[in-house]
């Protein structure tokens, strides 16, 4: 099956509910407006985030302008012949000598079940109840291919001495999502400018084949050896999928009658990347740790929702010092940023214990008109938002610790946490949804008195239980002035107008 000419992207039209299997051909040079359809969120990302890649190999814009042609026209058909010349070979994935994401060749005691290359399907204990029975019995090749892809750059890896992707072990990924797949796909394709802002040695290592092709070698290198579209494809592991076989059903489409696979091997393979590789789809942060300049890429490593780690999305900020970190967003954002488009922000990750996947968060966050100009907005909103959730935390932390006095000796702070985050998300994204970043204050107000009835409210639903407890009156008291001090803090009263916040 090659990945290039025949159909095997799950989609549906628009608006329709019937799904079928296009070719890239058909998705890239056709008018027809088509989203993503797989049963799980993360294969319908990473499925994209692969058909992004493919784009990318195929045409690379210079600059802006041309990539906003490809944005607004499909493709003609001689681009489409024109960009596979290149790469007719690279995405083949039963290829006799360099199948698409493999080696040849792989030896392993038992080959490995097909579950185990789509993430989180096995290994936690939770994984029986969020996966459908049967789920990675056996995959069509399109499935097949998308799971390697994401095996490679998205999840954990197998553990067990198993290398992890160039962005260590389970990166957030952050794209751009257009009105349909066509366009939401050229959103995320980088320009040549792009490239090289982001890449300083592309130029030099712009012929590099991808590493199934021209194998890592088991040593250390640099992350500045690494060119952009190896690194788009780096696949850190040795794997080999057992020949297919006819007549088969895919679990996880539904693709009846198809050529399945039903395990491939997998063995270890050691080597050292030294530095961190700029990878175009994820946002980085930067500390200063001992006077040295420590970066990584964002990850889940707490349960709060994606708004908190917003700002780090789409607002870039110099290292200052040890207290206050650097960030950048992923190169895809910083694009979309210039190009000026409303950006509504595709968010994926899984969040770990080592290899073994613990929960997995696909969303999609909206952006008002404007954020492009000013997109520090987004942090000022959120920074607010943390603020009123740190307040009601502090009172309730003091509740529980009692602050010289009683304490009420049970958490609360702690569920208090998660019932501020449901009963505030919707109120955050629809103020960032809906913000007019030209003039932000109006909405920030309106937030702020949101949230500022929201923490009262919770405040006092926590102490509730405890209201009789004679002991715990002082506390509670203290706590309470605690809140209202915090809360005074964020929203003076006598604004006279304008928001006093507007530095
Ligand atoms: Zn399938």
């Amino acid at each position: 099956m090659n990945l290039l000419t025949d159909p095997w992207i799950p989609v549906r039209e628009q608006g329709k509910p019937s799904a079928q299997k296009l070719t890239l051909r058909q998705l890239l040079c056709e008018d027809t407006k088509w989203e993503l359809c797989l049963p799980r969120d993360d294969m319908e990302m990473a499925a994209l985030q692969l058909l992004v890649c493919m784009a990318q190999t195929l045409a690379t814009p210079a600059d802006l302008r041309a990539l906003k042609q490809l944005i607004s026209k499909p493709f003609v058909e001689l681009q489409f012949d024109d960009g596979c010349k290149l790469c007719a070979d690279w995405f083949r994935i039963d290829h006799p000598q360099s199948p698409f994401m493999q080696v040849r060749g792989v030896k392993a005691n038992e080959p490995t079940p097909m579950d185990k290359l789509l993430a989180g399907v096995t290994g936690a204990t939770n994984s029986c109840f969020v996966n459908p029975a049967g789920l990675g019995e056996a995959l069509c090749s399109g499935c097949t291919a998308i799971a390697l892809f994401n095996q490679a750059m998205n999840v954990p890896g197998f553990g067990g001495g198993f290398k992890a992707s160039l962005r260590s072990s389970a990166p957030v990924t952050t794209l751009v999502q257009g009105e349909h797949l066509r366009q939401t796909i050229w959103l995320n394709v980088l320009t040549s400018e792009g490239i090289e802002r982001l890449l300083p040695w592309h130029r030099k290592t712009e012929g590099q084949q991808p590493t199934w092709i021209e194998p890592i070698k088991s040593e250390t290198f640099s992350a500045t050896s690494i060119g952009f579209l190896r690194g788009l494809f780096w696949q850190p592991a040795h794997i080999e999928l057992l020949p297919a076989q006819a007549g088969g059903n895919c679990s996880c489409c539904g693709h009846k009658n198809t050529e399945v696979h039903h395990g491939f091997n997998k063995a270890k393979f050691n080597y050292t990347v030294t530095g961190i590789w700029p990878h175009p789809h994820g946002a980085r942060t930067m500390t200063l740790k001992k006077g040295e300049q420590e970066e990584k890429y964002l990850s889940f490593t707490t349960s709060a929702p994606s708004w908190t780690q917003l700002g780090r999305f789409v607002v870039r900020r110099e290292v200052d010092d040890a207290k206050n970190p650097g960030q950048e967003p992923a190169a895809v954002i910083r694009q979309a940023q210039e190009l000026g488009v409303r950006l509504t922000l595709c968010i994926g990750g899984y969040r770990n214990n080592q290899a073994s996947i613990l929960a997995r968060r696909h969303e999609l966050l909206s952006l008002g008109e404007g954020w492009n100009a000013k997109p520090v907005i987004v942090q000022e909103v959120v920074d607010t938002a943390i603020g009123y959730r740190d307040a009601l935390n502090k009172a309730l932390f003091t509740f529980f610790k009692g602050g010289g006095h009683k304490g009420a000796g049970v958490p609360v702070h702690e569920t208090g946490k998660v019932q501020f985050y449901r009963c505030t998300e919707d109120m955050i994204l629809d103020t960032l949804a809906g913000l007019d970043f030209t003039n932000p204050a109006p909405k920030i107000s309106a937030l702020k008195e949101q949230l500022h009835v929201a923490v009262v409210g919770l405040f006092e639903e926590s102490v509730r239980p405890y209201m009789n407890d004679p002991n715990l009156i002082h506390t509670m008291a203290v706590s309470r002035q605690t809140m209202r001090k915090r809360l005074k803090e964020l929203k003076p009263q006598q604004e006279g107008g304008a928001d006093g916040k507007g530095k």
